[in-house]
């Protein structure tokens, strides 16, 4: 398999092997004689097991990423893996299988989420009907394991209702429940607490990391809340449809005082061609532009401001 090695070194964003793979995707929109290139070559690796979010700019291509990964559009050109499905070249009943089996989500409009006319039980068993899993062949197994969703992410009090008798909060949770029903590879959710107040938007944070220590699934949150950001240990940044910068987090112990600090440090993305994008912020506090002098040291590269006076504007 030739995925993409670039992104694949460094640092490393988690101990299991990579679960989703995007090698230089591209998605291209035309309408009415317009190109739009909402992605534009983007390299990305989520590993088993993580919890990861993804932030940028509005436009910035992070939607259209995630209904790629969901299933829901293909790429124009590029390479994407999830969970050794190539999402490029599966057939349409591939892709239904996908959908109902490898990829549960979790979308921001929570209307979006659930199906009106079922109660929070009935739609967090609906997905184990439509996938036949054998496993929960029988309406009482479904039952018994829709409502062992809800208990997990503390809606089990609210199964009965519908979802227009619920907060956005609880609606949110359900939602997630659906999302897990089939035990899915991956659970992607796009902006899940936009709609939501802050303390709330906490809660259905938590929902996540629930998920992903009791279960063990790999999420994929788009968010702008930069609360829920620095609550990860990694956030990658998508800018103009390419990844540009991630943050990782770790914990330090202090070995004298024992006390506990988080450590973030920002990384950029290396592509194979050795195409380096340098934060916004830190071009413009060194006033670089158009051309940088580079040196090799032995265990660093420096990139200073263009010092030769020549062919500058
Ligand atoms: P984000 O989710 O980061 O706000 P999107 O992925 O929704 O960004 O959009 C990226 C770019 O692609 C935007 O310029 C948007 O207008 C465009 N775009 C997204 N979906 C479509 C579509 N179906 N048709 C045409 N253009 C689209
Ligand atoms: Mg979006």
């Amino acid at each position: 398999m030739t995925t993409a090695t670039a992104t694949d070194s460094g640092p490393g964003p988690g101990p299991g092997p990579a679960l989703i793979t995007c090698d230089r995707l591209v998605r291209v929109f035309s309408t009415a004689g317009v190109e739009v290139q909402a992605l534009q070559g983007l390299n990305l690796v989520v590993r088993e097991g993580e919890l990861m979010a993804l932030v940028g700019a509005s436009g910035s291509g992070k939607s259209t990423l995630m209904n790629i990964l969901a299933g829901l559009d293909t790429p124009t050109a590029g390479a994407a893996r999830v969970a050794d499905r190539d999402l490029l070249t599966m057939t349409a009943a591939d892709r239904l299988s996908y959908r109902r089996e490898t990829v549960g989500f979790v979308w921001q409009q929570t209307s979006r989420n659930l199906l009106p006319y079922l109660t929070a039980a009935q739609n967090a068993a609906l997905p184990l009907q439509l996938a036949g899993s054998r496993r929960h062949r029988g309406r009482r197994i479904r039952a018994q394991r829709a409502l062992e969703l809800l208990e997990l992410l503390h809606v089990a009090d609210c199964r009965d209702r519908h979802p227009h008798e619920l907060s956005g909060g609880q609606q949110q949770r359900v939602a997630i429940a659906v999302a897990l029903a089939n035990n899915p590879a991956v659970l992607l959710a796009d902006e899940p607490t936009g709609e939501l107040d802050s303390g709330t938007a906490a809660q259905i944070f938590d929902a996540f990391r629930t998920a992903n220590e009791t279960l063990g699934t790999t999420i994929v949150i788009v968010t702008h809340d930069q609360a829920v950001a620095g609550e990860v240990r990694r956030t990658v940044a998508i800018r103009d449809g390419r990844t540009s910068t991630e943050v990782l987090r770790r914990s330090e112990v202090d070995a004298g005082t024992g006390r506990e600090t988080v450590v973030a440090r920002e990384y950029a993305m290396l592509d194979r061609a050795g195409r380096l994008q340098l934060p916004a912020d830190y071009v413009r506090a060194l006033d670089m532009r158009d051309r940088v002098a580079l040196e090799l040291e032995t265990d660093h590269i420096a990139v200073r401001p263009d010092d030769s006076g020549e062919g500058r504007a």
